[in-house]
């Protein structure tokens, strides 16, 4: 039958392209991927430092908002999610960290047999292309391309220099035996152009006749016989249509999405479902809760000397990508960064994560500030505040809500004051003051407790991370197993950053991708204790 897989994978994100990949390689399997975005053609996703430009493409995003935020002076956060083959690894900002070794054993304790570290740590190396070769951490060889920035502006180097003024130590490899100091970040690159999973497991599968994929084509839910699910509904050029599964559908919606395709499966609470009409095929309580987000506040100070990215020429800055892909444009603008210990956390893994941008970022960078300045981005990395998807609508075209919950626990503001102390102890060193004007935020007259509360209040954003919303687990409670099927129901996998039990301490496409990697195995039953040096030999 010409609509019937073997395998029918939604979203083409992230996880969805790697799992493209691993499943179709074996020619037996048939594979649908499904993508409500377009193509990825437009050429500021490839050029690195054309994610500065893509905020203004509404079409690769799915320009998501959260409800009024309670502790944020009920704002409505932007979120912007990649609606484009390659997902939000299209649009993000290519830092490639992969977390704390202690955050997969917090998964694996949490009751989530084979993904602590040491099992994880495979699927890392299997997925990885790294430029400076092999070691016991790295590998070489995989799809996903990870190199050192081939261009840095020279404030970043500063910001290392004043951290380590600052006393703390130096870190040439975030990914390496120590997660803790400060460096230039790794980024997600081939040749200075983004390696998107798109570019890096779609590209090469696409050949494949066993695999289809279809973009600008929206899953609107899912098709169920009792408690197996079947197939899925998509809607595509206005056409609505459906899609058989012979063996699984494997949701890689992301962490907003996937969450809100159960519910309008009918797969979710009870309560929420009945509120919008959907009727409750099995009651889920947990689908869309736990929703968890690094929530991130900028330090902005004027810069006295017009040597950041601010008021870069463009057309200059493009030929010279364009022509030799060099220079500014393959900056991924979040160039140096590093992990803290706050010394409020319980133990001495770095709980603070910074990112250090050469421009002025404020609003997502929506709002343009005249002049020159930089920008010190700080983030706890294990907030406890916990958030919700839910439903506006029974229409799958209409955004779901999100209640991100953010500052609820009273312990999370008192991170990110020390975020705001912590950045300033850092601009403030000599090596800054060359470069060093005024304190545009939190501004420098901004000294007391209260007055930090009140611009954390008012200005703190998402850095991008939310996962946690179809949470996996061997509890009754828990959205999908270990195997991250779900739970009560045949035929239906999660595999994206929803699943993460926990966040980790760090960006999160590294570990997504290695979710999406394990995953495959766990689908075609390959999953299996294996050495280690066996593991990156096979990759
Ligand atoms: C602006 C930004 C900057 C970031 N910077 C970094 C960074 O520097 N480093 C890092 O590690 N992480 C970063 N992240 C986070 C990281 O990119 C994400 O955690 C990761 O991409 C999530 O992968 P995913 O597969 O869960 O979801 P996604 O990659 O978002 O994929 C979901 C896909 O499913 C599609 N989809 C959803 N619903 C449907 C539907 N109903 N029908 C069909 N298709 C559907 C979407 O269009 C999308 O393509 C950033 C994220 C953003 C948004």
């Amino acid at each position: 039958m010409a609509n019937t897989y073997d395998y029918i994978i939604v979203g083409a994100g992230s996880a969805g392209c790697v799992l493209a990949n691993r499943l179709s390689a074996d020619p037996a399997n048939r594979v649908l991927l499904l993508e409500a975005g377009p193509r990825d053609w437009n050429p500021f996703i490839h050029m690195p430092a054309g994610l500065a430009k893509l905020v203004n493409f509404k079409s690769l995003n799915w320009n998501y908002s959260t409800e009024p935020e309670p502790a944020l002076n009920n704002r409505r956060l932007y979120w912007p999610r990649g609606k484009v083959l390659g997902g939000s690894s299209s649009i993000n900002a290519m830092c490639f960290i992969r977390g704390h070794r202690s955050d997969y054993q917090d998964w694996a304790a949490a009751g989530n047999p084979g993904w602590g570290w040491d099992e994880v740590l495979p699927y890392f190396i299997r997925s990885q292309n790294q430029a400076r070769g092999s070691s016991d951490l790295h590998g070489v060889g995989g799809p996903l391309s990870v190199e050192d920035l081939s261009f840095a502006n020279p404030l970043s180097e500063v910001f290392i220099q004043a951290a380590e003024q600052a006393g703390f130590a130096a870190n040439r490899d975030f990914n390496g035996p120590t997660q803790r100091g400060f460096g230039l970040y790794q980024v997600t690159q081939r040749g200075g152009r983004r390696c998107s999973t798109a570019v890096g497991y779609l590209r090469p599968a696409r050949p494949r006749p066993n695999l289809t994929v279809l973009t600008g084509a929206l899953t609107l839910n899912l098709e169920l016989a009792g408690d197996c699910v079947t197939g899925v509904r998509y809607q595509r050029r206005g056409m609505i249509r459906t899609a058989h599964a012979s063996r699984e559908v494997l949701l890689a919606g992301g962490s907003i999405n996937s969450p809100q395709l159960l519910m309008l499966s009918g797969i979710g609470p009870a309560r929420e479902l009945e509120r919008v009409g959907i009727d409750v095929r099995h009651d889920l309580d947990e689908v869309g809760a736990n929703l968890q987000d690094h929530l991130d506040v900028c330090t902005l100070t004027r810069c006295s000397q017009p040597i950041t990215y601010d008021q870069l020429s463009e057309i200059r800055v493009g030929l010279k990508y364009f022509l030799y892909h060099e220079g500014e444009g393959t900056s991924n603008i979040a160039e140096a960064g590093g992990f803290l210990v706050s010394g409020r956390g319980r133990d001495d893994r770095p709980d603070i994560q910074m990112h250090f941008v050469p421009a002025l970022l404020d609003d997502h960078g929506r709002n343009r500030l005249p002049g020159d300045g930089y920008t010190v981005h700080a983030c706890p990395l294990r907030p406890q505040s916990r958030g919700r998807i839910g439903l506006h609508s029974a229409d799958p075209r209409q955004p779901p809500a999100i209640r991100a919950n953010y500052l609820s626990e009273p312990e999370d503001l008192e991170m990110m004051l020390e975020c705001v102390r912590l950045s300033r102890a850092i601009l403030n060193q000599p090596a800054f003051k060359p470069f060093r004007g005024h304190e545009i935020y939190p501004g420098n007259e901004v000294e007391s407790r209260q007055g930090m509360i009140e611009f954390i209040r008012a200005k703190a954003e998402s850095i991008y991370h939310p996962v946690g919303t179809c949470r996996m687990g061997s509890d009754e409670r828990a959205v999908v197993d270990p195997q991250l099927r779900v739970r009560g129901i045949e035929g239906l996998r999660v595999v994206d950053a929803s699943v993460m039990p926990s966040l980790v301490g760090g960006n999160t496409n590294a570990p997504t991708v290695m979710i999406a990697e394990k995953a495959s195995d766990l689908i075609l039953g390959l999953a299996r204790a294996r050495p280690r040096a066996a593991e990156a030999e096979a990759a």
